[in-house]
């Protein structure tokens, strides 16, 4: 099963460097996840092959512009293409009043109806849930109501051997009920035990996306074990000061972060525009977690598994 999530913005707030805002695409088996909707989110889905057709949910961490104003235009391009079916957008209160006020003042009427789902800081909440994922927020501390987002595969099905359906002659019907973990009864009245039909299905795999944020410890037990974790690492160690100041994470804590929730992989990214070669940035998260990958815009990364 494809779980996948492609870089579009690794930037913060000023465009610099051939970097854009932020903007991640995840992918789970066709089903495309828009993450945060930073300027420029459109341009880089063109560039990187992504089909916005198959976007039927978008999640924005907060209210700052680096994190949604690419977002009037991506839905503007929608009703252009005339599309039908509904959206959902989760994020912010605050954030349908932008967007509709834009549609009223253009007197646009959409082709298609968008849900928005308002988000709270309050707990962190399953905001998300289909047969194969769910979505909870992570509570972050910014300048402004902020949260990230947690994907998290459910639970997979036990894996039928193959030769033991021809063996014991198992009916199509009866596999799904031995995928969940029944026994079978045989033609001749012999019970054949789970353990002798199934092996272990694959462990879930996760995906933390932690948005703007000071360095914080509080969701890490909610994380505990990710497959892979997004930080935002905005600063050098060096500028912890200017990070705190401006609640950011400079690299060593993101790393640090990674490190207590024992995730499998560091992505960095919400890079200032103040650091052109971001090797340094890099090096440094690895000095704490070694399995730091920059987060660099058209590089798609696999969640678990590698
Ligand atoms: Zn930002
Ligand atoms: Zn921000």
């Amino acid at each position: 099963m494809q779980f996948d999530v492609t870089i579009l913005g690794s930037n913060a707030a000023i465009p610099a460097y051939n970097r854009h805002p932020t903007s991640q695409v995840l992918n789970y088996n066709g089903n495309l996840f828009l993450i945060d909707c930073g300027e420029g989110t459109q341009f880089r889905m063109n560039e990187f092959g992504i089909k916005r057709g198959n976007l039927n949910n978008i999640f924005i961490s907060h209210l700052h512009g680096d994190h949604y104003f690419g977002l009037v235009a991506l839905l503007t391009s929608f009703n252009l293409n005339r599309r039908e079916h509904p959206l959902f957008i989760y994020g912010p209160l605050g954030l349908e009043e932008i967007v509709q006020v834009h549609f009223k003042h253009s007197l646009t009427k959409l082709s298609y109806k968008i849900h928005f789902m308002p988000v709270f800081i309050d707990e962190p909440k399953v905001i998300y849930e289909d047969h194969a994922l769910t979505v909870e927020t992570i509570i972050l501390t910014h300048r402004l109501p902020t949260t990230g987002f947690l994907f998290k595969e459910k639970k997979n099905l036990r894996k039928i051997i193959a030769d033991k359906i021809t063996e014991h002659n198992i009916p199509h019907h009866k596999i799904n009920d031995i995928k969940r973990g029944g026994d079978f009864i045989t033609e001749t009245g012999n019970e054949i035990s789970n353990t002798g039909l199934t092996l272990d299905p694959a462990s879930p795999r996760s995906y933390a996306y932690c948005s703007d944020t000071v360095y914080i410890e509080s969701f890490i037990e909610q994380i505990k074990g990710v497959s892979t974790i997004y930080h935002e690492a905005t600063f050098i160690h060096e500028h912890e000061g200017r990070a705190t100041e401006t609640f950011h994470t400079t690299t060593k804590q993101a790393a640090t972060v990674a490190l207590l929730a024992n995730a499998g992989k560091l992505l960095i990214g919400h890079f200032s525009a103040r650091y052109e070669d971001l090797n340094l940035l890099l090096n440094e998260s690895k000095e704490v977690f070694p399995n730091t990958l920059l987060a660099e815009e058209g590089k798609t990364f696999a969640i678990g598994n590698d």
